[in-house]
C-alpha cells in the first residue's frame, strides 16, 4: 500500500472525510488524493517520491513558485523575533500601504486571516453602511464558507453536490439574491424587486471557482452602473485574481474601480492571510474607527506579513513576472488548443493571464449553466491520466489552474504533450 494511501485510511478516521477542505479529498474525480511531502519552484513532492508538474500553487498564492527564495528569506528573518504580539507593527503599516499603492482603489484596508474571513467582513461593513440587509451573489462564485455566501456557492460546494448546506438558517439565505453570471438584466430585475434593500453586489470580476470563466464585454461596466444608479456598493472578489491577473488584480485589467475589494492566497505569499479594504469613507467606519465591529487575534501576523510583503514587494518591483505569466498561459493553451484540433476535439478551453480551464464540453461557458454541462466522468478520467503523467491539476471541473513564473517553456511543452497523451487515452 502507498503511503499515500495508509495517510489518507488513517486520516479518515480522525478528521471529516480525511481532509481539511473538501476538495482535497479527491471525491470529484475518483481515486486517492495524493499526499504532499514538499514543494519547489515549479514542482510537487508526493509521500511516494513522486514528483509532479504543479498548475494549481495552493490554489493561487505559489505564484512565483514554491519556496521562493526572498519569502523564504523574510520569513527566516521574522521568526527571530517571535510569532505573535497581539499589538501594533511595523510590517502591517508597510503591508497597508503596499496594498494601497498596489490597488488604488483600496484607500484603506484591514488585514485578516483567510479569504472567508474578508468577505464575511466585507458584507457586514456594506450592510452596516448601508442599512440595507440584502446581498446580490452570481451562481458558482465561491466567496468562502461563511453562511451568507454558501447558497450557490461555485468550487468545493459544487464538487460535493451542496450548493446549500445545512446549518445555513432561512433567513440567511432570504437575504442573499442570486443571478446568472454575465446576466446583467437578471441583476437589473433583483434590484427593481428589491429596491432600497440591497447593501452590495458581490463577484469574482474573473470568476476561477466554476472552473475559469471571463466577464463579457459590458458586463462589469453594467454592474458598476447599476450599482451607482441604485446606491448599492460594488465588491470585487479578487482571493484569486488580486496581484495575480495584473499588479492591481482584475479591475486593473479592466478599469472598472469597485467600491471594496476582498484579497486573500497571494497576500499571504503561502501563509494564511486575507484582507478587505476600499473607499476611505466606507472603511472609516470598520471598529475601533466606526460602529461595525470586526477583530482577529492573529491578524496582522508578524510572520505572514513578512511572507506577503516580500511576496507583493518582488510582484511590485518586477513587471516582467506578469509578462512571463501572460506568455506561460498562451503557450500553454495554444497547444492544448493545437491538440484538441489534431484529435478533432472541441472542448472550451477559457484562459485568461495565467489562469484557465479546460471544460469537458463544446459549449461556450460564460455561466454555471454552460459550466455543469462538462462530461464530469470525462474529467475525472483525464485528471487521473494527467496524474499518472506528472501534472497536477486541480481535482475538479470546476476549478481554474493557476500558473507560477517557475513553470518554464520546457514545463509547458511537458504539460502541452502529457494534455495531448491523456486526451488520447480518455477519450
Ligand atoms: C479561496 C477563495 C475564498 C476563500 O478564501 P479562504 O482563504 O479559502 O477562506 C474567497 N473568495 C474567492 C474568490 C476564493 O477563491
Amino acid at each position: 500500500m502507498k503511503t499515500s494511501e495508509q495517510l489518507f485510511e488513517k486520516a479518515k478516521t480522525l478528521i471529516p472525510g480525511g481532509v481539511n477542505s473538501p476538495v482535497r479529498a479527491f471525491r470529484a474525480v475518483g481515486g486517492n488524493p495524493v499526499f504532499i511531502k514538499s514543494a519547489k519552484g515549479p514542482y510537487l513532492f508526493d509521500e511516494d517520491g513522486n514528483r509532479y508538474i504543479e498548475l494549481i500553487n495552493s490554489w493561487g498564492p505559489m505564484v512565483l513558485g514554491h519556496a521562493f527564495e526572498p519569502v523564504e528569506e523574510a520569513v527566516r528573518e521574522a521568526i527571530q523575533h517571535s510569532f505573535s504580539f497581539g499589538a501594533p507593527t511595523r510590517k502591517e503599516v508597510e503591508m497597508a500601504e503596499l496594498i494601497t499603492d498596489m490597488v488604488p482603489s483600496v484607500e484603506m484596508v484591514r488585514m485578516v486571516n483567510s479569504g472567508t474571513e474578508a468577505t464575511m467582513a466585507a458584507i457586514r461593513v456594506a450592510r452596516g453602511f448601508t442599512g440595507r440587509d440584502k446581498l446580490i451573489k452570481f451562481e458558482g462564485c465561491y466567496h468562502g464558507h461563511a453562511d451568507s455566501f454558501l447558497i450557490a456557492a461555485g468550487s468545493g460546494a459544487i464538487t460535493m453536490g451542496t450548493p446549500d448546506s445545512p446549518g445555513v438558517t432561512k433567513a440567511t439565505a432570504l437575504d442573499t439574491l442570486t443571478a446568472p453570471f454575465n446576466d446583467l438584466y437578471a441583476v437589473e430585475r433583483l434590484i427593481d424587486a428589491n429596491a432600497n434593500q440591497i447593501a452590495a453586489i458581490i463577484l469574482e470580476p474573473v470568476v476561477g471557482n466554476m472552473g475559469c470563466v471571463l466577464p463579457e464585454p459590458g458586463f462589469l461596466q453594467g454592474l458598476r452602473d447599476l450599482c451607482d444608479k441604485n446606491d448599492i456598493l460594488l465588491i470585487f472578489d479578487e482571493v484569486m485574481t488580486g496581484f495575480r491577473l495584473a499588479k492591481g488584480g482584475a479591475q486593473e485589467r479592466f478599469g472598472i474601480r469597485p467600491d471594496l475589494t476582498t484579497m486573500g492566497k497571494i497576500i499571504g505569499g503561502g501563509m494564511p492571510v486575507g484582507a478587505y479594504g476600499g473607499r476611505r469613507d466606507i472603511m472609516s467606519i470598520v471598529s475601533p474607527a466606526g460602529p461595525v465591529y470586526q477583530a482577529g487575534t492573529l491578524s496582522g501576523n508578524p510572520i505572514a506579513m513578512s511572507a506577503g510583503l516580500a511576496m507583493l514587494r518582488h510582484l511590485n518591483n518586477h513587471p516582467e513576472v506578469y509578462t512571463r505569466l501572460e506568455e506561460l498561459g498562451t503557450r500553454l493553451t495554444d497547444g492544448i488548443r493545437a491538440s484538441m484540433v489534431k484529435l478533432g476535439l472541441d472542448f472550451t478551453i477559457n484562459h485568461l493571464g495565467s489562469m484557465y480551464t479546460l471544460f469537458m464540453t463544446e459549449r461556450p461557458v460564460s455561466n454555471f449553466v454552460d459550466a455543469k454541462t462538462s462530461d464530469l466522468p470525462l474529467f475525472g478520467r483525464y485528471f487521473q491520466a494527467m496524474l499518472k503523467r506528472g501534472v497536477y491539476l486541480a481535482p475538479s471541473q470546476f476549478e481554474s489552474l493557476f500558473l507560477s513564473v517557475a513553470l518554464t517553456d520546457e514545463l509547458i511543452d511537458q504539460v502541452i504533450w502529457a494534455n495531448e497523451e491523456a486526451l488520447k487515452e480518455v477519450i
